[in-house]
């Protein structure tokens, strides 16, 4: 009989001062720092660091090796793949109509508004104070500038910036910004060539 080695896994670290709902689930390795908040449903995968201040609404889905800096905002509707950077201050919205009341003028409850999904692809970096409006995907590897508000959906490794956020170029998964070459984009540090499907 061969014997398996068995790996075991360290546990998530999560801080005193952290509110974690018991019916999210953080899963091993994870990080969790100061005054953090996870709320029910919530999933977070294994190796993720979750900075100061951070709020991670209901239902939202994490993957894996994600980096969620200081005091980003992860509402409702949002899927973060695996390998994703969240820069400090980031914001991902999520209602499609924001008011607080009917037309009646009474105040709307928990079902009278609409979620507008997001989705930030495998690989992808959103800058620091960047906002996400709802019903936007973020492509795998692209890369939000700081300040950035994103109100249409990213290509592949496509390099956004500004208000509302524009198509400015490509970045390589090394995550430096890559040199046109005719239709396509080149690395010099990876040595790396990629065909966008969307010209900036
Ligand atoms: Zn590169």
């Amino acid at each position: 009989m061969t014997e398996t080695p068995v790996v075991v896994k360290p546990a998530a670290r999560i801080h005193a001062t952290a509110e974690v709902s018991p019916k999210a689930v953080i899963g091993a390795g994870s990080s969790i720092w100061h005054y953090v908040q996870i709320r029910e449903g919530a999933v977070l995968g294994e190796n993720c660091i979750v900075g100061k201040d951070v709020y991670i609404d209901f239902d939202v889905k994490v993957g894996n090796n994600v980096k969620i800096q200081n005091g980003a905002y992860l509402y409702h509707g949002l899927t973060v793949e695996d390998g994703v950077f969240i820069g400090p201050r980031a914001v991902f919205t999520n209602d499609v109509y924001p008011r607080a009341i009917n037309l009646d003028g009474s105040l709307k409850g928990n079902s009278d508004w609409e979620v507008g999904p997001i989705v930030i692809r495998y690989g992808a970096s959103i800058g620091c104070g960047a906002i996400i409006i709802p019903n936007v995907t973020v492509g795998r590897f692209a890369l939000v500038a700081a300040g950035a508000v994103v109100n249409r959906s990213v290509p592949d490794h496509g390099l956004v910036a500004g208000v509302p956020a524009r198509l400015i170029g490509y970045v390589c998964k090394c995550g430096r910004r890559m040199t046109q070459q005719g239709d396509s984009y080149y690395c010099k540090t990876c040595d790396w060539t990629f065909q966008p499907e969307v010209k900036p």
